[in-house]
């Protein structure tokens, strides 16, 4: 049966709820997607891995001088925290992680441009800092339409210390500057908490080479606020129909197929799936197929591949043979095709996105990540060349694809593996 992506928009639709890593919700997500692979007549298995991620208890945030005014701010999981009842301390916005900005620094509370990455905070740690302040939304953005997101402070920053962090809208951030503000009250208190988030997997034996095997994949959490049907129910119904292809065209090769939990998180699920490979095993995993984002009715198709760049040739060629417009790069993508391809597993990723009136971060995991911006033609699309492109890989009479990966790629993983930005993607 031929890719249909009314089918596929009704099982995204059935998706289209707030799915965050160890929640109720995303336990849902993983039984709707169960119960469809059973509808298949194949058995999918839920496969638990250790979270380890925060509360937070309070986060409260007030400018103290010239004029008093407490703001609604998130703190971040995991970050330092204050003395009970919290703390004052001066205040000042470190534009630019420069010697001047950072010279001035110690034991003040700064509010920072754009995200906090690892290197930026290691220097925040030496220049003495007590805390740091993100800003989220935009200048024009209007509380009841918007949402402030909680973050973590991922272990590869706090490593290098702990300090408290908070994120503020960007409207009160620019409130706070005109203010001319000095001084602030800070308080934050946040616990660590484990709990287990899911992996749903089947496997569909290959019919001839079983022992060489196809992974394919797609995340199945979501964000706070977000529905996450672009991101990434979308991937999720691409990665089913797939999954319905070689049902009913059985593989040469044996195709796995993971929905990975707690991706949000930072890949979460699909590092405990790699992680949990054996090392005897490892060698008969020749490629993985990711879609990540996807069905957005404005934007364009776009392809990573994330392994030898003769792939790149490959899917121009064949794009152009099935008359598919797509952009392909060769690059890795902040999805999770990265822990196959830190493992030596090279990969591609299915995407559509990038269109107008929808700009980057502010539509990607917030609320108007929805279903009226997606449409069934637009998620059959790279999904028929997705299954098309699987096809001939799976059942290929020499695996096209060298088990290797590139220098450039190994230098791009290594870069992104130890140097995640604090929040997520
Ligand atoms: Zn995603």
């Amino acid at each position: 049966m031929a890719v249909c992506g009314k089918r596929q928009y009704d099982l995204l639709e059935k998706m289209g709820f707030v799915r965050i890593s160890g929640t109720a919700e995303e336990d849902r997500a993983a039984h709707i997607l169960m119960d469809e692979i059973a509808s298949l007549g194949l058995k999918a298995e839920q496969v638990p891995f250790e979270v380890e991620d925060g509360t937070v208890e309070k986060a409260e945030f007030a400018v103290l001088e010239p004029e008093y005014k407490k703001y609604t701010v998130t703190g971040y999981k995991l970050a330092g925290c204050t003395a009970e009842g919290g703390e004052d301390h001066e205040f000042m916005y470190l534009e630019q992680f420069d010697d001047v900005m950072l010279a001035q620094a110690k034991g003040k509370v700064v509010l920072i441009n754009g995200r906090m990455t690892a290197d930026n905070y290691k220097k925040l740690i030496a220049a003495g800092a007590a805390g740091f302040v993100t800003m989220g939304g935009t200048v024009i953005d209007e509380v009841e339409k918007t949402d402030l997101d909680t973050r973590t402070l991922r272990p590869t920053l706090s490593e290098h210390g702990l300090m408290p962090a908070f994120h503020i809208r960007m409207t009160d951030a620019l409130e706070i500057l005109k203010s001319g503000a000095t001084k602030v009250h800070i308080e934050l208190h946040t616990t660590p908490r484990k709990y287990n988030s899911h992996n749903v997997v089947c496997e569909i034996p290959g019919t001839e080479k079983p022992d060489e095997i196809v992974d394919f994949g797609a995340h199945y959490d979501s964000v706070e606020f977000s529905p996450g049907v672009w991101d990434n129910a979308a991937g999720c119904v691409t990665i089913m129909e797939i999954l319905r292809h070689f049902v009913e065209h059985p593989p040469v090769r044996t195709c796995r197929f993971i929905f990975f939990g707690s991706e949000e998180l930072g890949l979460l699920g699909s590092k405990a799936y790699v992680a949990a490979i054996p090392e005897d095993e490892l060698p008969k995993h020749v490629f993985m197929v990711n879609a990540d984002v996807g069905g957005s009715v404005l934007g364009m198709n776009s392809a990573a591949v994330t392994a030898d760049e003769s792939l790149c040739k490959y899917v121009e060629f064949m794009a152009k043979e099935l008359g598919y417009s797509t952009g392909v790069r060769q690059s890795i993508m902040s999805s999770d095709s990265v822990p196959f391809a830190d493992r030596g597993v090279p990969a591609i990723n299915f995407a559509r996105g990038g269109g107008p009136g929808m700009p980057g971060m502010g539509f990607m995991h917030t609320r108007y990540d929805m279903i009226s911006l997606i449409s069934p033609e637009a998620l059959a699309v790279v999904t028929e060349f997705a299954v098309a492109f699987s096809d001939r890989m799976v059942n290929a009479k020499i695996f096209p694809v060298p088990r290797t990966i590139p220098k450039n790629i190994r230098e791009d993983l290594d870069r992104y593996l130890a140097k995640k930005p604090a929040e997520a993607k």
